[in-house]
């Protein structure tokens, strides 16, 4: 079996193995140190050196949607939302929720975000932008210069979900003055899922200790920001993520740290939209990250088909996309532990997939 899922990805052995080695208890001087030393490699990564900056969660990435929205936000903000595909409207979604006043940019499908689509919202009263930088629903990634910019030039905070662009495509906080960022365990990182990273600048950590009353106890981010210091959360972390978290580290040390990291996730995406073109395959326009690749097909040829007997007969599993684009597009991840092999047997396995499903007619039932 071969995962080319955008998360959870394919493991790498040793991580794999980790929870069979057993681990200490986390209110322990050990744990903490594991804590310690794995967040600020990760906050270095991020590309933010404010101490302490850096939380987690025992939680998927959208619990840190949520808890940013509620933690970060009052009712003197006005945001101002990238909606690009399912997971910008999740932050239309969870800001309606909440109750804080938004206004979103909405794209069609096939819409490049351009500086035209930002020009009405200048010198307005919005406070913060929130975006996925790299909108997984459709693949397109966003200018983050362009973003960072506006942001700078209206005084707004910059929200980010890096959830699919961390460790995939170039990110730096500080480079780019990003005020929050969310990651999560099994995108980029290629651990378990079940853990959400949330990483702040100095302004925005000053702004979550301002706001005196947040609606979740659970999620209350000053009792992370509290305890981070020592190595602990306030709930049970998940703690043999953080142990998968030091195995990965070291493999992106090895890689040669966040550069050699890249360059790895870039060839082999470079490498599968190559062979891609050569059996005719068809990709979108619009810029694009290095985790995935959107594979778009005309009527003859359903996606979800060819997704299901990729799966059933060849044991290689790719995602569908949901919402409207469910028949047309299929996304394959780079992220993961595949190698060029695996990427020339997929292209194979792909193609006879579909060419199978163009024989037969409606092979699979709607769910
Ligand atoms: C995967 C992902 C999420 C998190 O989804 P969960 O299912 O809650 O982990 C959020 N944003 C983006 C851009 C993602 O790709």
């Amino acid at each position: 079996m071969k995962l080319f899922t955008i998360g959870p990805v394919e493991m790498y052995p040793s991580t794999k193995i980790i929870r069979d080695k057993g681990f200490v208890h986390f209110r322990s001087n050990e744990f903490s140190e594991i804590v310690n030393f794995s967040l600020s490699k990760l906050s270095s990564l991020l590309g933010n050196s404010v101490k302490n900056s850096l939380i987690y969660l025992s939680a998927s990435g959208t619990a840190a949607m949520e808890a940013t929205v509620e933690n970060c936000m009052d009712d003197n903000d006005k945001a101002l939302v990238i909606n690009g595909g399912a997971f910008g409207h999740r932050f239309c979604e969870l800001l309606k929720y909440h109750n804080i006043r938004f206004d979103s940019i909405d794209l069609k499908w096939n819409e490049e975000l351009t500086k035209e689509h930002l020009l009405p919202y200048e010198n307005k009263d919005y406070t913060s932008l929130f975006v996925n930088i790299h909108e997984t629903h459709t693949g397109q990634l966003y200018d983050i210069k362009m973003l960072s910019d506006f942001c700078k030039r209206n005084n707004m905070y910059f929200i980010v979900d890096a959830i699919s662009a961390f460790l995939a495509d170039e990110y730096d906080m500080e480079k780019y003055g990003v005020d929050l960022t969310i990651i999560s365990s099994q995108k980029g990182l290629c651990l378990s899922p079940g853990c959400a990273f949330v990483s702040f600048s100095k302004k925005m950590i000053d702004k979550i200790n301002s706001k005196d009353k947040v609606s979740s106890k659970y999620f209350d981010f000053k009792d992370y920001l509290i305890n981070i210091p020592r190595g602990q959360t306030p709930y049970t972390p998940p703690v043999c993520i953080m142990y998968e978290l030091q195995d990965m580290l070291n493999i992106i040390e090895r890689e040669g740290g966040k550069d050699g990291r890249l360059r790895n996730v870039k060839a082999k995406c470079e490498y599968f939209r190559k062979k891609a073109k050569e059996i005719g395959l068809k990709i979108p326009n619009y810029p694009l990250s290095n985790m995935l690749t959107p594979v778009e097909f005309d009527d003859d040829t359903n996606a979800y088909d060819v997704i299901q007997v990729l799966k059933d007969k060849y044991k290689i599993f790719v995602n569908p996309c949901g919402g409207d684009m469910a028949n047309k597009l299929l996304r394959v991840s780079h992220i993961g532990n595949t190698t060029t092999d695996d990427i020339d047997n997929l292209i194979e396995k792909l193609q006879l997939s579909i060419n199978e499903v163009k024989e037969k007619e409606l092979i699979y039932d709607r769910k």
